[in-house]
């Protein structure tokens, strides 16, 4: 079954709006344009949303009004968290024969319990990742879900998304997080599997069906997580090394003889770092001299372990006489690791302020990130003489965000309007090494036709599948991960 034709939309009387009203209150209804602009406006810049109501549900109960409402007038649902996304999913596109309301997860921030022997957080879908991760702290566990935007992303958000960060290498992403899901779907029924167990073989895995699914098959109220123990030993390493081949043999031999203990594995390269000590105040490379590309690698333990650090030494000492590393420096406190990950958190923030920039997140097999790279900074200068590639991420889960900064001098919107062109080319490249197109940013709407071309054929029907059988009227999210008309 398609999507609802334009001719069942029924226009948003104000009646309508009075019934969503009463289902949240005054106090989560929204439609003063000045107020709603923050939720409009996306992180990029990219997409402006456009929606006649924001409703901001306070309850589960509530959601899952609100959805039934949504499907008996044939109403776009838009959940949003933190607004951090960087692909258009939670932006609304309300037309006046199509109208879209935007259902924000702001007001659904309690920690509904904490089990410490179990290891297992229950929190609700608007929890501000922050708040989780200290609400583990103080329980003692950690909650190991990072990333640069955990100040306002929200647990919802990044069960969404399939979030991913800086610690997937030692934790995996949100999908070997969850251990139970609440989503109110769009007829309003609530699909209860908040369950805290490890072990459960009863069919399907219902709640991975939702993780990962950018709101388009239903509104995620609350998650059980994993937690795990705090770490008590932490060593941080900034190293230098002369190319990405370096690199990969650097995190072969650091995951090899460091073991599991490895929990982060980031690379960048020079210009990434040149640009975060030009633009963000205090932040540059520890190391003297400049190299053509930085790690940041992170080994930890829940173990006191006095001697971690000195073996993490020795560990490079030896790559170094190798001539494999060039330079590093190990944190010696606190403040000079937190250094370091501000410097890796500030990247995408000092990319911006040079100018226009289009940006991809790919992932390949670690061992073919050197190739990639090779590939596609080749490919991209040919197509645009004087682009300047900011390449940096996740180099231990083969995931980098190989964004391209405008010429200096050029038209910005020249530059732009060649986006999908170019990253259709560099995805091309991805995949014929066996990667993604999006490795942890998701489809929204900015990769709609890079999905149809890079995940056609069966992938694409049964996911569509199951978007029918989920959402046959294709209420919740609509134009994000299909077309609007798919
Ligand atoms: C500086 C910066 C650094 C980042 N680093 C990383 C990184 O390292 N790794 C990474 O994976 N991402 C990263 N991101 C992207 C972004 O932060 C993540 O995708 C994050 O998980 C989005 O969470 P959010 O709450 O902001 O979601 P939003 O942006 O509000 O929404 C994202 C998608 O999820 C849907 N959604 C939101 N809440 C719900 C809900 N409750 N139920 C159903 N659907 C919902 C929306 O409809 C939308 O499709 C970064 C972003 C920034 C700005």
């Amino acid at each position: 079954m398609a999507r609802a034709k334009t001719s069942h939309v029924t226009p948003l009387f104000s009646e309508i709006a009075a019934d969503f009203r009463s289902v949240v209150g005054p106090d989560g209804f929204l439609d003063d344009r000045s107020a709603m602009d923050a939720y409009l406006t996306e992180s990029r810049g990219l997409y402006r949303g456009e929606t006649p109501l924001i409703l901001l549900p306070s309850t589960t109960a509530q959601v899952a009004a609100i959805l039934r409402l949504c499907t008996r007038y044939r109403i776009g649902a838009v959940p949003q968290g933190g607004n951090t996304g960087l692909v258009g999913g939670g932006v609304p596109c309300s037309t006046a024969d199509r109208p879209e309301v935007l259902i924000s997860a702001r007001r659904l921030n309690r920690i509904r319990a904490i089990d410490p022997e179990n290891f297992s957080i229950t929190a609700e879908a608007g929890c501000v990742l922050a708040t989780v991760q200290e609400a583990a702290a103080r329980a003692g566990r950690l909650f190991p879900l990072s990333l640069g935007a955990e100040g306002s992303c929200q647990l919802g958000g990044n069960i969404s998304t399939n979030a991913g960060g800086t610690a997937v290498l030692r934790f995996g992403t949100m999908r070997d997080l969850v251990l139970g899901l609440e989503v109110a779907l769009p007829d309003g029924r609530v699909l209860d599997s908040l369950r805290s167990l490890r072990k459960d073989n009863t069919g399907y895995d219902l709640k991975q069906l939702f993780i990962g699914a950018e709101g388009t098959l239903g509104f995620v109220t609350a998650a059980t997580c994993k937690l795990f123990p705090q770490p008590r030993t932490v060593v941080t390493a900034w190293l230098a090394v002369s190319d990405v081949r370096s690199a990969i043999a650097t995190y072969a031999a650091a995951r090899d003889q460091l073991g599991d203990d490895l929990t982060a594995f980031e690379f960048a390269n020079r210009l990434t770092v040149e640009f975060v000590a030009k633009h963000i105040p205090g932040s540059h490379s520890p190391l003297g001299v400049a190299s053509p590309w930085y790690l940041l690698v992170e080994v930890s333990t829940a173990r006191l372990d006095a001697d971690l650090a000195l073996q993490v030494q020795e560990f490079l000492a030896k790559l170094h006489a190798t001539g494999l590393i060039a330079d590093g420096v190990v944190a010696a406190s606190g403040p000079q690791r937190d250094a370091l990950w501000r410097l890796r958190h500030s990247m995408s923030e000092a990319q911006k302020k040079e100018g226009a920039s289009i940006k991809h997140d790919v992932s390949v097999p670690v061992a073919g990130m050197a190739d990639f790279v090779a590939q596609a900074t080749s490919l991209v200068q040919g197509l645009v003489p004087g682009v300047r590639v900011v390449a940096f991420g996740h180099l231990g889960d083969g995931n980098v965000h190989f964004n391209l900064s405008q010429p200096p001098g050029t038209d910005s919107a020249d530059f732009l309007a060649r986006w999908s062109d170019i990253s259709h080319q560099v995805h091309e490249i991805a995949v014929s090494l066996g990667g993604s197109f999006s490795a942890e940013h998701g489809i929204g709407m900015l990769k709609v036709q890079e999905l149809a071309s890079w995940r056609g054929g069966v992938p694409l029907q049964l996911m569509q599948a199951v978007k029918r059988a989920i959402d046959p009227l294709g209420i919740m999210n609509p134009g994000k991960v299909f077309p609007a008309e798919f």
